[in-house]
Formats: C-alpha cells, structure tokens, sequence
C-alpha cells in the first residue's frame, strides 16, 4: 500500500500538476471539471523537459489524462489522443497519460504507433515505476504516506571545526578579558531547517465598462518557514536565504562528519501544493484593495479589486535547508552555547550565551530599554552596553554588578563565586579563603596609614604580598 494508492482521482491530479511543474513544466494547469474530455492537466514544455532537442519555434503543448487505476486501456489511449489533436495550440502538441498503474499490451501498441508517426502527435506514457523514478529525482517521495518533500540540499554549513570555533572566538571578543584561545568548542551540532525560496508575480487587471480601474504587475521573492505552521521566514533569515540561494551542499556530506558531533534533519511540515496554495492566497490578500471610479453616468464607484488565483503564479518553489549551528563550550563550571545560522559563508546569530551575565542572565547585560528580539538594535546597543568580563576563578562571564576586583591578585572576580571579607569597614572580594587569609596576614603586618589607604581601594597588594612572600622564602632557605 503505498501513498498513490490512498489518494483520490482528484488528488492524483493535484500531486501530478506538482511532478510536471517540478520536471520543469510551465504553466502547468488543471482543466476544468466540466467534462472528462480526455484531458486532465495542460502544460507547455520549452524543449528543456522532453527528450526532443531544443527548437526555435514555439513550446510544445502537453495534453495529460491523469488515471489513478491499475489498469489502462487501448480506449483511454484513443480519448486522449483525440484530445490532443482537437486540442487548440499554434504549435507543436504531445499527449501523455500518467497512471499509478499500468498499460495494457494495446494500449501501449496504440501510442507507440502514434509516436513514431512524423505527421502525427508525439505521445507519452508514465506508468506508476515511471513515477517512482520520477518522483525520486525530482525530490518528491511519492510513496511514502504524505506527499514529502524530500530534500537533500542545504544551503552550505561550514565544514570544518576551525570555522566553527572561529565563531566562538568572534562572540569571546565580546568579553573584555577572555582571551580567544581560551575557547575551545566542547559540542558542535548542525540541525538543517527546512524553507522554502519562493519567487510569485502578480499581474492582475481589473476592467469595468468605464475601462481598466485598477491594473498590479509584482514580482516578489520571499522565503517561508518549512516546519510547523506556514509562514513567512523572518526579514534577516529571508535575506540570509536570498543572498546564499545559489550556494548549495548535499545534506549527506560526508565532509559535515568532522565538523560536527550531531547532525539533525528536520522535516517539511507540508507538501509542495500546500506551499504554492498559501502563497497564491497570500499574493492575493496583500493585493487586495478598494478603488474609487466614476462611471459614465457620473456616478461614483467602489469595487474591491483582489487578484484572482490565476492572476497569481508561483514561478519557483525551492525546498532547501538552511543550517542552525550550535556551538558550545565550557569555561570553568559553566557551559555557554552560541547559536546562529551559518550558511554561505555568512551569519546570523540567534542566541549567545557569551552577551549574557551569568548571574542575571534574564536581565541581559543591564542595558535599559532594548528589545532582546531585535538583532540589528542590539548591535547597535551593545557599543553602549556594559562590558561583560570573564571571571577566571569560576568561569563566569559576568555584567559589572556582578564583577568585583579581586583584592589579592587584582583580577575581576564574580560575586557568585567571591568569598568576602571585612577590612576597615570595606567589603573586599577574593577568589578563596586562602587569598583571603593571606590578604588578612598581609593587612595585619601594615601600618595603620596604609591599612587605611589599601583600604580606599588604591594600588593592588599583590607587589607587597610578593615581597612579603619573598622575605618569607629567603627566611626558610
Ligand atoms: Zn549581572
Ligand atoms: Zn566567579
């Protein structure tokens, strides 16, 4: 039991007008079910789709009699040659029949007579292997419980690990004290998105007995989101996707293996008739408006003008993925996981856990008033924005409320791993208990002058807890 075999007669057609606009088929379109005349789908063929080589004249018109049986006859073959020949077309015509099925003896007897005659129309049989076959090289599994898109393209993810690490370096430069070659990669994954590049045009002209009231001519490139609900990518994904359309890689590639530690493929939630079906609608709803008009009796008019679903046409639907990359590592106790886009040699950063303070990670980095949706905004707001700094004894990358000097060694410490001490009335911060003793020796040993200037925050002990320790030294020795 496969899927061809579930659907109706009318389905049939539908997944059949989809084969032959993927095969590269224009204007391919369903007849009118007034009457079964022998013709389900028409289409015109350029000389790129046919096995014939390419001529100057005009495209070939393709008459199709869809049959979702398992078996057709001679008397099939006989209707739909006639609906060739009455077929009306100023060039050259084919007639082709596409079954889930297969031909009888006859009836493939009867077309291929028909074919080899130079006076006569060219004639085409697709029985249901020739389906398969078809439905596997042009990227639709047609035989597998939904009419899948399956698609083996993404746009290009890097493919090596030094790239990959190279972003973790470029969001550590948004630390003032992490040095680069403290982040290595611990986890990389790729998880290919399913979109779809779409480009439609609208030409629609809206007449009345006073003339042409309203007239739209729009051609629009747009990308959709193909997992889940049907929508519109957001702005930067659908600019990232225009701009890297023509860089494409194989999902299957073998070189994605030493890049990355997992791998995932998510699925297109729909088929490409439900794509092509909301952009018409949607076309048409952006087009739709009220235009005023005088009419000859000098009365006046409103008529809502709203493209009809002809006036729309999905000139290309390209199922590609695009890939989310997440790269993770680990400083000290804490794990931080950059997201973004990679495709194409450019990027889109989703979500970075190196701009957040650990330690008030929803209140991120204690600017004001940003949206934290808005990436370009962000951009221009982190100039303003506080820096964040890397605390080397816990890991932290931590915003300035939550950074202290550490009193000893005069380093930034987080408060979320500091250990504190009282000295002359000041909080003073350390990385442990051990430095906190040996700035307590050290305090002990000072005049009161100094204690109370050390204690005013002024130079940094370290010089003076190294001579200390020096003398010590030499003491012992
Ligand atoms: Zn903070
Ligand atoms: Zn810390």
């Amino acid at each position: 039991m496969t899927l061809l075999d579930e659907l109706s007669g009318f389905e049939f057609e539908a997944v059949m007008v989809e084969v032959f606009r993927h095969q590269g088929y224009r204007d391919v379109e369903r007849a009118e079910r007034i009457a079964d005349e022998g013709r389900d789908v028409t289409m015109l063929d350029d000389g790129t789709v046919g096995d014939d080589s390419v001529s100057d004249g005009p495209p070939t018109a393709v008459v199709v009699e869809c049959k979702h049986t398992d078996v057709v006859s001679r008397p099939v073959v006989q209707k739909t040659h006639s609906a060739a020949h009455t077929y009306q077309y100023d060039g050259p015509v084919r007639a082709a029949i596409a079954t889930t099925g297969r031909f009888t003896e006859p009836a493939r007897e009867y077309a291929e007579r028909v074919h080899e005659d130079p006076q006569d129309v060219e004639f085409e049989l697709i029985d249901g292997e020739d389906l398969i076959e078809t439905g596997e090289s042009i990227g639709l599994d047609l035989y597998n419980g939904t009419v899948e898109i399956v698609c083996e393209e993404s746009i290009a993810p890097p493919t090596d690990r030094e790239t990959l690490e190279g972003y973790l370096e470029s969001a550590a430069t948004d630390v003032a004290n992490l040095d680069e070659w403290t982040v290595g990669a611990t986890l990389t994954a790729v998880r290919f998105e399913p979109v779809l590049a779409a480009e439609t045009a609208v030409d629609a002209k809206f007449e009345t007995d006073v003339g042409v009231i309203h007239e739209v001519t729009d051609r629009e490139r747009s990308v959709l989101d193909g997992h889940g609900e049907i929508a519109r990518s957001s702005d930067d994904v659908a600019q990232l996707v225009d701009a890297t359309r023509e860089d494409r890689l194989s999902i299957d590639h073998q070189s994605l293996e030493g890049a990355y530690d997992r791998t995932d493929v998510e699925r297109f939630a729909g088929d490409l008739g439900a794509y092509r079906e909301w952009l018409v609608g949607d076309r048409q709803d952006r087009h739709e408006t009220t235009v005023r008009y005088t009419g000859d009796n000098g009365v006046e008019y409103e008529q809502t003008c709203r493209p009809g679903p002809t006036d729309v046409s999905v000139e290309s639907l390209d199922p590609v993925y695009l890939p989310h990359v997440a790269v993770a590592t680990s400083l000290g106790e804490y794990e931080y996981e950059l997201e973004l886009y990679a495709a194409g040699g450019r990027t889109l950063i989703q979500d970075a856990e190196f701009r957040h303070c650990v330690h008030c990670e929803d209140d991120r980095m204690h600017v004001g008033s940003h949206p934290a949706d808005a990436s370009e905004d962000n951009d221009a707001d982190r100039e303003h924005a506080p820096t964040l700094t890397y605390c080397a004894n816990c890991g932290a990358i931590a915003c300035p409320e939550h950074t202290e000097t550490e009193r000893l060694v005069g380093e930034p410490v987080c408060t979320g791993c500091a250990v504190t001490g009282r000295f002359a009335g000041a909080t003073k911060h350390f990385y442990d208990e051990t430095n906190r003793e040996t700035f307590a020796a050290a305090y002990a040993e000072m005049p009161i002058h100094r204690k109370i200037r050390e204690n005013d925050g002024l130079v940094a002990l370290l010089v003076l807890v190294v001579f200390i320790a020096g003398v010590t030294a030499i003491g012992v020795l």
